[in-house]
């Protein structure tokens, strides 16, 4: 073997290997740069991330001269502007990114103005902005606008942090419009100029001007013809030159109050100045100008697959637009509100209840004034639950300094978090906003008289304070967006809700995401008080409402052993824990409260009942279920009382030994045994008379008026106004204006 050639081989192996390792080096390098390509995409803003690869000017931002302070100062004053001005335009926040802010009008709560709505919202945000300062150049802040209609899908979805989402092309085609958009300038997209144009058919003239942008050539979307909307006209009484110059004022006047300052989140957000998510934040100055405004249309007259769609969202199919239904319950039922003795701590004490009948009243008499309207109910609802949070927080708030003082800030947000409740329970004929006050009221009568009785369980009942308020905020959301049919029927359907919620109890698990998701997301003040004082708040609600799923065996299984084990058999030597009695009481407060009417006055229980077969009957109507006609209505409650109602009374007895439960629901069932099979026969009569009204007037209309006759026919028969309850269809509550009045007087 030749040294030489050996020699000469020797180099050639030894460049083939640098080759080869340059080659893999070149390739590592390749691979770690789309790896931070990729990393970079995903923290910072496109542009931002295109800047800093180019090595340009990105850095004065992330370092020296903006503190961070004061970028996080800048966005709290931008969302605190586009917030409030979005409450004024009623448009609801979806989601904010960074300094991208994402709005929609229509959702969840349907308007015909949702397009107007969006468009008036993007031009007084393009004015009010300029109030804002850029941290960087002290100039005032330009956006970048993008607005849009269409159909989406909304949804609360994520366990850890459940998010209210809007899914959809949509939602795309908006973030489109705004990222090739320009400053100060809103870019309207065809679909929504045309909508707009139809509203701008005013006798005086157009209540937009747009000037035509052209092509556009959007990613994914091809060329879309543009418009710049440039302003509102004069016409517009809304968003006129006039009304936004106006609108600027106030928001000077709010900032220059610096109101935002005030609310702790925003002391949280300076806080959290110092870690590490501010590189986006402060990289989004220099992008500023990203807003995307939404809407959506709501259309009625849309295929069945938007029909779905809407379900997702909490709109019942067959309804007719106006609340009809609630406000005709409203109007019919009692209200007395339990009132103890001896106990001065709550009720009284709070000033929005003031116009609810101050009487003593035993749990059969539970029930809401006729008198009182949607808004009232809100107020009174608020004023249980604000008695309840700070009779809890207040046993706690002598223990430790450092719980917030601004009481009135954090009552005024559970007042706004009780009305936003409200409307997004759905209009079924049971599962409906008043029922939500009748177990809410309930539930604050069981947690009173449970308060009571703790003493004579020598102190093992003394559970965590949080009980109260517990209790009464599971009922307030406990069916929150119900969709008026029930489980089994939507796992049947393949409703999405059984996908999303696979592990089954899917409207209870609905109602836990939204009121839960609702609280955590938009009341962030409040929320963050109540776990601060109750960390085991999400896990008693959660646990209580799941309780409610009674078709569930598992569920009921469990919620019984634990009782047994924790309430019953308190004293032998189980592992019991103080969270364990907790959970076990808030349990069956909520289970009792929102069947209550199976075991408070009969008149209570014949309305609620009637109810109920409403809703299976409107079901069947929408080939959702089968005819409640054609099962042994009568029986199947009597079954139902004597099986389930009595057992949980009795039980209910055993906590609270001085409300006589089980005897009330005796007494209901002993008399249904008597009547009820009359009046099972007068339900199925006004069906079948409903049906005869349905059939007669819609050969010629469409669809979504037959459904409108059709739910306005039977709910007269159903639920009969005040007047005409005379003709005994529905025993006519005991009305007790003159109570009221005495009360009042009394105040
Ligand atoms: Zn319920």
């Amino acid at each position: 073997m030749g040294t030489c050639e050996g020699q000469t081989g020797e180099h050639i192996a030894s460049e083939v290997r640098t080759a080869h390792k340059l080659d893999k080096i070149s390739k590592r390098l390749e691979k770690e740069k789309n790896l931070s390509d990729t990393l970079l995409n995903s923290m910072f803003p496109r542009s931002v991330a295109e800047s800093m690869r180019a090595g340009e000017a990105v850095e004065p931002l992330l370092e020296g001269e903006v503190e961070p302070r004061d970028v996080i100062d800048m966005l709290n004053q931008l969302y605190y502007v586009m917030d409030h001005l979005a409450s004024h335009f009623n448009l609801y926040k979806v989601e904010t990114i960074g300094d991208a802010y994402m709005c929609c009008s229509g959702l969840p709560t349907p308007t015909e103005q949702h397009a107007q709505n969006v468009a008036n919202f993007a031009l007084a945000v393009r004015e009010c902005v300029h109030l804002v300062e850029s941290p960087v150049d002290r100039k005032p802040l330009k956006l970048r606008i993008g607005i849009h209609t269409g159909h989406c899908m909304g949804g609360v979805v994520g366990t850890l942090a459940p998010h209210y989402c809007l899914f959809g092309d949509m939602v795309n085609t908006t973030a489109r419009h705004e990222s090739t958009g320009m400053e100060g300038k809103i870019q309207c997209s065809s679909v929504l100029h045309e909508h707009l144009a139809e509203y701008s058919a005013d006798s005086k003239g157009p209540m937009y001007n747009f000037t035509p942008r052209g092509y556009v050539d959007m990613k994914g979307k091809g060329q879309c013809y543009t418009y710049w909307l440039d302003g509102g006209s004069e016409y517009n009484g809304l968003a006129g030159p006039t009304v936004i110059s106006e609108l600027r004022k106030q928001v000077k006047q709010l900032l220059r109050q610096k109101k935002w300052k005030e609310l702790k989140i925003f002391k949280f957000a300076r806080r959290a100045s110092n870690a590490s998510t501010l590189g986006p934040a402060s990289a989004c100055s220099h992008d500023l100008g990203s807003i995307t405004t939404e809407s959506t249309t709501t259309n009625r007259d849309d295929t069945i697959e938007s029909f779905a769609l809407d379900e997702l969202v909490g709109k019942t199919e067959t309804d007719a637009p106006t609340s009809s239904m609630s406000d005709k319950f409203f109007n019919g039922v009692d209200v007395d509100v339990p009132v103890d003795d001896g106990d001065d701590d709550d009720l009284s004490n709070h000033d929005t209840v003031s116009f609810i009948a101050l009487k003593k009243t035993a749990w059969s008499h539970i029930k809401w004034s006729p008198d009182l309207s949607r808004k009232d109910l809100v107020d009174a609802i608020h004023g249980l639950l604000s008695s309840m949070l700070w009779k809890c927080s207040d046993d706690v708030i002598q223990s430790r300094s450092d719980v917030p003082t601004h009481k009135e800030f954090l009552d005024q947000e559970l007042l706004r978090f009780v009305d936003r409740i409200s409307t997004l329970y759905n209009d079924c004929p049971f599962h409906s906003w008043t029922h939500a006050c009748q177990v809410t009221l309930s539930a604050t009568f069981l947690v009173k008289e449970y308060h009571k009785t703790k003493d004579e369980f020598g102190g093992s009942f003394d559970s965590h304070p949080f009980v109260r308020f517990t209790a009464v905020f599971a009922a307030l959301i406990h069916d929150v967006k119900h969709l008026g049919v029930p489980n089994a029927q939507l796992k049947e359907e393949g409703h999405p809700l059984s996908e999303v919620y696979y592990q089954g109890s899917y409207l209870e698990r609905q109602s836990i995401q939204v009121g839960l998701g609702i609280f955590m997301e938009e009341f962030t003040e409040l929320s963050t008080t109540v776990l601060e004082l109750c960390p085991e708040f999400i896990h008693l609600v959660t646990s209580a409402i799941l309780a409610t799923d009674i078709s569930n065996k598992e569920t009921e299984r469990k919620v019984q052993e634990r009782f047994d084990r924790v309430i019953v058999a308190t004293g032998k030597d189980y592992a019991v824990t103080e969270l364990d009695k907790t959970q076990s009481v808030v349990e069956h407060i909520l289970l009792l409260a929102d069947v209550g009417h199976c075991s408070q006055g009969y008149d209570n229980f014949l309305i609620w009942n009637a109810a109920f077969f409403h809703e299976r009957f409107q079901g069947f109507q929408a080939g959702r279920g089968s005819d409640p006609r054609q099962e042994e209505w009568h029986q199947g409650q009597i079954g139902f009382i004597e099986g389930y109602i009595i057992p949980l009374a009795v039980r209910c007895n055993t906590l609270i030994p001085q409300c006589k439960f089980s005897k009330g629901s005796r007494r209901i069932v002993r008399k249904w045994k008597i009547d009820g099979k009359d009046y099972c026969d007068k339900l199925v009569e006004h069906s079948i008379e409903a049906e005869k009204v349905t059939t007669t007037t819609t050969s010629s209309s469409t669809t979504t008026k037959k459904n409108r006759k059709r739910s306005s026919g039977i709910r007269k028969m159903f639920f009969p106004s005040r007047k005409s309850l005379s003709d005994g269809y529905v025993t006519p509550p005991k009305i007790s204006n003159s109570r009221l009045r005495q009360a009042k007087a009394s105040l």
